[in-house]
């Protein structure tokens, strides 16, 4: 076994969240060893993602729309994220060269049945007591701002502030970034296979390369966001509960559709992009750590897209994909110090929004890192919320 010269952090996992803690550390003044398994940054669920940055969709309608405290500090984590997102994508820009398409157009949530346009009523004037910009739309105003919206359409919740953005030019951006970063020490193709404590802190993660070859790697930091796989990382001294939640898309072309906004429905959402396809997404399936894609499931998308933008259901298929999200019992990510072993952090857990929390969730472990308060309450998210301690496992 090879031992590496002594950072002060590593950083397990090179998707979107690795590669933005790696670079909010450095920031802070910290040397980092960034470890990615394969031999890409990034190419796992972070460039399966649509990209949207959807907090207020996802409180209308999805994991969050029951009312809880639970929901409502998830809001308020995902809207911190969201008000990060424009200086990120202009600070990755200039600093690579590279153009990140981010669209600034909103979401269009739509109804097809009176219920449910309820539920988006109810929910625009929710939000804009909350001091949100939410907007219900009647029939007419929903075909005029989206005017491919099937004839039967009931209203829709309008969200000028839910962006998106693409997330394959962002990945490539933060990986350019990352890499060129003097202060971080990037390897891939190596796997971080244990994570070595001592007297209750961190020492260090053992890791072993593709041709087998296994090194050492000190630091008094470690931080896990190993994605799905973060459960999978040995040594940590807790089962961490993150669930492999397979998501299936397909790219279409959107000519036909000329969508401008992004368009929620029922059982399917529609991203445009500027390149003129739409990405119609996604499945949520528990099948392991599976990527195959299968047609029934592409079938299924397109019609249910095609209930609310019917032209989309000829529209011709350019191109489909699976990633997993990493998801966890109760839907909130794990983001944090652990309680019981010094400098061991998780940023991992992130489910359907880790686009869109990837930055808040950086600055918030550079902040631990270097003792300041984070930006944002992470009592929420703490790792031993809904994971057990293991008895004997974290030493040596
Ligand atoms: C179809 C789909 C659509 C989505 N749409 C959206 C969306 O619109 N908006 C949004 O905000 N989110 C969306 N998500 C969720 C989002 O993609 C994820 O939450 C996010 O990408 C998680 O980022 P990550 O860096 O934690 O994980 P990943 O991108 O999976 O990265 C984890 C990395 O860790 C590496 N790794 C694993 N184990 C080890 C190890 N032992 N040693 C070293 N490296 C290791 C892996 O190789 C991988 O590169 C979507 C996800 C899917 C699948």
């Amino acid at each position: 076994m090879v031992y590496r010269g002594a950072v002060d952090a590593v950083v397990v996992g090179g998707g979107l969240v690795g590669c933005l803690v790696a670079r909010a550390l450095v920031a802070a003044g910290l040397g980092v060893a960034l470890i990615e398994r394969d031999a890409e940054l990034g190419s796992r669920a972070s460039t399966a993602a649509a990209g949207m940055l959807s907090p207020q969709m996802e409180a209308a309608e999805g994991l969050l729309a029951e009312s809880s405290a639970r929901a409502e500090t998830m809001l308020t984590f995902c809207l911190a994220g969201r008000d990060r997102y424009p200086s990120l994508v202009e600070s990755l820009s200039r600093e690579t060269g590279l153009e990140i398409e981010y669209r600034a157009r909103g979401t269009l949530v739509v109804a097809t049945e009176p219920t449910r346009a309820g539920v988006l009523a109810t929910a625009a004037a929710a939000h804009a007591a909350r001091g949100l910009a939410a907007e219900f739309v009647d029939h007419d105003a929903a075909r005029r701002l989206e005017p491919s919206l099937a004839a039967g359409i009931e209203g829709g919740l309008l969200l000028p502030d839910d962006h998106q953005v693409d997330a394959v030019a962002l990945v490539g951006a933060a990986a350019r970034a990352v890499a060129a970063e003097p202060q971080v020490r990037l390897e891939v193709n190596c796997r971080v296979v244990g994570v070595d404590t001592a007297a209750g802190r961190v020492t260090g993660v053992r890791t072993e390369r593709l041709d087998g070859a296994t090194d050492y790697q000190a630091a008094n930091l470690v931080v896990v966001a190993a994605g799905a796989w973060s459960g999978s990382v040995e040594g940590l001294p807790r089962r961490l509960d993150v669930l492999p939640v397979k998501g299936q898309m397909v790219a279409v072309d959107g000519r036909v559709a000329g969508l401008t906004h992004t368009v929620g429905g029922h059982g399917a959402y529609c991203v445009p992009r500027g390149d003129s396809r739409v990405l119609i997404g996604a499945t949520v399936e528990r099948a392991g750590f599976d990527v195959t894609v299968d047609e029934t499931a592409i079938e299924g998308l397109v019609a249910a897209a095609a209930e609310y933008v019917p032209v989309l259901k000829h529209a011709d298929r350019l191109r489909a994909w699976a990633g997993i999200r990493p998801g966890t019992p109760d839907a909130l990510p794990i983001v944090g110090p652990d309680p019981d072993i010094g400098g061991l952090v998780y940023a991992t857990g992130h489910y359907r929004n880790g686009i869109l929390l990837a930055p808040i969730t950086a600055e918030a472990v550079a902040a631990l890192a270097i003792g300041l308060e984070p930006p944002v309450d992470l009592a929420p998210f703490a790792p031993d919320r809904c994971t057990d301690t293991l008895q004997g496992v974290g030493g040596g």
